[in-house]
């Protein structure tokens, strides 16, 4: 019997583990975290009405492995609910699509022969002072939403999935590690072996032979490895500590990682002692405002009183090193000034806050991927194993809209898993 080791137990790993270990392989997976979920992370803190999310909240449409493995488990989930606005100074703006360029901007996206980074796109078409506005609320838009460096960004990816319509957004009652927590029983019952705090530091490997070293010296053995660690861990220079060691090198693979773009995110969770901003505006969804803290977002169809921040791309790079208290602050102030509220105020209302600064979690560091004009030859270089033996997955892998997604990760894991399972 064949054995596989799997390096990292997010929705990827579980996802590979699941579907190889259905098939009586052995199977083990190696998490670095004493917990399972990587960038899934639901906690339960007791000075929060409810479980909150620290990493993915949303499911973006009717997707269909999340949700098949959610009704399959029971799980149950929600359609979100509510409008956008733009917040600027107590006044609530009802979001019109965007700004008025945007129509234009899309037609010259899809009309694009050859794929250019979107700097250099926005500038060749949209350079003239009379677009000034478009170019900053696109490079906002683009590092907001899609953590994308728009210096590296593929124009032909974001208009892909800016013209993609996402149907209903969903949310897992209880939260995502609902999900995890399933993987996981399926794996177990499949007799799938899992260890957490066991951060990998070194892959020893001939053809359908691979030696394993972790940070706390055990040593494991298999056939073949699948690692679904995170672009950034791939992309770690020796000196760095989330550095994987592969004897001998595989260049070409860790050269290809690093033409996948990878983005900065902070997440930033406060409950207040009331839902100040129903009082204002009824079916408040999401808010858009001008601050530093840009995006912020509500729990409806839930009457809660949590609204959650969000810094992407190169916002979030220039605040990740200060403390959480540094960043509470610059989110406080950001609410007051949108809301044209004495921050004091605001700070007597809160009552529970977490920062999650995805940027500063080690084995992780960052949010999510994105497409640069050289990921699509890079990602077919990674989806080639290395010799029968080394296979890569996770949601940098996954091709299409869904890349940065728990979907592109599960079908990314699923889709790994068929492909080891024919090496076998
Ligand atoms: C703030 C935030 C919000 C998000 N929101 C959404 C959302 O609303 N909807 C959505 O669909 N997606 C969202 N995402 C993206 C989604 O969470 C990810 O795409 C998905 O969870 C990635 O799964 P993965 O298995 O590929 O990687 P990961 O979840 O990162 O799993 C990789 C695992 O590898 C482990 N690891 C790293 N190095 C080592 C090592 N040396 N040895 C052993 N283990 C190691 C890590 O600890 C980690 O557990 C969000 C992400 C973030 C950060």
């Amino acid at each position: 019997m064949d054995s596989i080791i799997i390096i990292g137990g997010g929705a990827a790993g579980l996802m590979t583990a699941y579907e190889l270990s259905k098939h009586k392989h052995t199977v083990i997976i190696l998490e670095a975290k004493n917990r399972l979920g990587g960038r899934i992370h639901t906690i339960n803190d007791s000075s929060f009405s409810q479980p909150i999310e620290m990493g993915a909240e949303f499911i973006h449409g009717n997707l269909p492995l999340t949700l098949s493995l959610l009704n399959e488990a029971g799980i149950a989930y929600h359609t979100t609910a509510g409008n956008m606005f733009h917040l600027e100074k107590g006044k609530f703006k009802k979001q019109k699509e965007f700004n008025e360029g945007w129509g234009k901007l899309m037609k010259q996206m899809q009309e694009l022969k050859q794929d250019i980074p979107l700097a250099d796109f926005l500038n060749k078409y949209f350079g003239d002072d009379k677009y000034h506005e478009l170019r900053e609320s696109v490079k906002n838009f683009a590092g907001g939403f899609d953590l994308a460096d728009i210096s590296e960004a593929s124009t032909k990816a974001l208009y892909k999935e800016w013209n993609t319509e996402w149907e209903h957004q969903y949310r897992i009652n209880g939260g995502y590690k609902l999900l995890i927590d399933y993987l996981e029983i399926l794996c177990k019952e499949n007799g799938c072996v899992i260890h957490t705090n066991c951060c990998v530091k070194k892959i020893n490997w001939q053809k359908d032979e691979v030696n394993i070293l972790t940070m706390c010296s055990r040593f494991f053995k298999s056939n073949k490895v699948v690692i679904t660690v995170p672009v950034s861990v791939l992309k770690a220079n020796a000196h760095s500590e989330d550095y994987i060691e592969f004897l001998p090198s595989i260049p070409q693979h860790i050269d290809a990682a690093k033409n996948i773009g990878y983005g900065d995110v902070i997440k930033i969770l406060l409950e207040f002692n009331e839902n100040f901003w129903n009082s204002a505006k009824k079916n408040v969804a999401f808010i858009l405002t001008d601050e530093a803290v840009p995006t912020w977002w509500t729990q409806l169809p839930a009457e809660s009183a949590i609204l959650t921040g969000w810094i992407g791309g190169e916002k979030a790079s220039s605040l990740k090193d200060n403390t959480d208290d540094e960043i509470l602050k610059v989110a406080l102030q950001s609410l007051a000034n949108a809301f044209a509220m004495n921050i004091e105020d605001l700070k007597i209302k809160l009552k529970a806050f977490k920062i999650a600064n995805w940027c500063k979690e080690a084995d992780i560091n960052g949010g999510y991927s994105f497409n640069t004009i050289k990921t699509v030859a890079a990602r077919k270089t990674l989806q080639q194993p290395v010799n029968e033996t080394i296979y890569f997955s996770g949601e940098a892998l996954f091709e299409g809209t869904l890349m940065g997604t728990v979907e592109g990760a599960l079908e990314s894991g699923k889709k790994t898993a068929l492909q080891v399972l024919k090496n076998l």
